[in-house]
């Protein structure tokens, strides 16, 4: 099923569970920055919570905030029971630390699963790793290339990947061209996150039965572009736009489910 459907479908679902619940569901989202694609991503996830009845507050600061502020921000957010989870966007100003912010939210308050103590993964992996299991492929001793090595996505998917009991390689800026063909070539799932436009294109051979996963998002004046040129010769592509970001807004909403389950 093409990304976009399955999100459609999963959200139908999570809207009828939604309406049974006693409680409603409630997100926050911390804003401190004007950042383009920030305000597109927040949008997008308001834009879902609308829909799905979850009722979703945008806290947005101005950019001179200061780390002690945001602090006292979050900590309100930690300590109101009205709040089921909440994240706080990235990127963040230059005068705030992101690793200090990160550790101040509350680990059983984390939609975004980036504390070291979040029971929940971080949200991109996790919404690839579901999107490939309702599409059946198969993961169990096959051959996973991740390409970025990022903390919020290359290593939480490769660490996923592992968890599914693929063979994982990590490649990165490092990698020669050579060791890099050999990898795609050998690959059964490629997930790519490297924010290269077209990086992956027709001078690789591909695998014909693999599965790439198209992470990256680079801007210009012609829209939005992925890693991979659309389509390579393989089994199945997910497209840029209408794919990761899709899977990653649903990812956001199934972890704040999980809070609101206990986990
Ligand atoms: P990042 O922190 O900038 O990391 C980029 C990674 O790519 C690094 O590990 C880097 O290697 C590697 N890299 C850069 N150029 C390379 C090259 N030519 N060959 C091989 N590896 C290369 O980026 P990120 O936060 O992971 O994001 C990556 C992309 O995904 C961006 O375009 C971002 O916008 C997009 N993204 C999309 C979503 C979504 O929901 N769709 C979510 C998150 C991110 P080194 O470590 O050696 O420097």
């Amino acid at each position: 099923m093409i990304v976009k459907e399955y999100v459609k479908e999963r959200k139908e679902e999570i809207k009828e569970l939604v309406s049974k619940m006693e409680q409603v569901p409630s997100i926050a989202i911390v804003q401190v920055n004007e950042d383009a694609g920030s305000n597109a991503y927040v949008k997008g996830k308001l834009k879902d919570c609308s829909e799905l009845g979850i009722r979703a507050d945008l806290i947005k600061l101005p950019v001179e905030t200061s780390e002690e502020e945001l602090l006292k921000i979050i900590d309100n957010c930690n300590k109101n029971p009205e709040i089921t989870g909440f994240i706080v966007q990235m990127p963040l100003p230059k005068q705030i630390n992101e690793e200090t912010i990160k550790l101040a939210v509350d680990p059983s308050k984390d939609v975004d699963g980036f504390h070291p103590l979040s029971k929940l993964n971080p949200c991109t992996p996790q919404g690839i790793i579901d999107y490939l299991k309702s599409e059946n492929v198969e993961m169990f001793g096959k051959n996973a290339l991740v390409i970025g090595r990022s903390n919020i996505v290359g290593k939480p998917a490769a660490h996923l990947l592992l968890k599914e009991n693929c063979n994982v390689t990590v490649v990165h800026s490092k990698t020669t061209f050579e060791d890099m063909s050999r990898y795609i070539a050998n690959a059964d799932i490629i997930v790519i996150a490297i924010g290269r436009q077209h990086y992956l294109d027709n001078k690789y051979q591909y695998n014909p039965n693999a599965v790439i996963v198209d992470v990256g998002i680079s801007r210009d004046e012609t829209g939005l572009h992925g890693d991979a040129l659309p389509g390579l010769p393989v089994r199945l592509q997910t497209p840029v736009p209408g794919g990761v970001g899709l899977l990653t807004r649903l990812s956001l909403i199934e972890n704040l489910l999980k809070i609101y389950r206990g986990i």
